[in-house]
């Protein structure tokens, strides 16, 4: 009875911030100067944050696109190295991954800046 239930959320350490009451006055949607927006750059799959606009924490939804340079090359292949057309597609690097909070869906960032 007193063991945690399976698939119950796990309780997160802090990172060495200091343990400071919550006040309730910032409204909704705003980014708090207490948690800075998680740097996602370079990330192609999910990762773990903590959203600074619903401070809640858990891995984010990560959206791909193909991003244009995918294209310029698509096409420079297809004229000069036919079999290398689709080649950009399969290199995860290239795409365009723009990571959204699954709770609030507020966008956080994309894995190029
Ligand atoms: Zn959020």
């Amino acid at each position: 009875m007193q063991a945690p239930q399976p698939g119950s959320y796990p309780a997160q350490p802090h990172m060495g911030a200091p343990h400071m009451p919550v006040t309730h006055q910032a409204p909704a949607y705003q980014p708090s100067p207490q948690i800075p927006v998680p740097n996602v750059a370079g990330a192609t799959g999910p990762v773990q944050i903590v959203c600074p606009y619903c401070k809640a924490s858990g891995m984010t939804n990560t959206v791909k696109q193909a991003s244009s340079m995918q294209w310029i090359i698509c096409v420079l292949c297809f004229f000069f190295c036919f079999p290398c057309t689709c080649s950009p597609f399969y290199i995860p690097s290239c795409y365009k991954i723009t990571h959204s909070c699954q709770f609030c869906k507020s966008q956080i960032g994309t894995n190029n800046k």
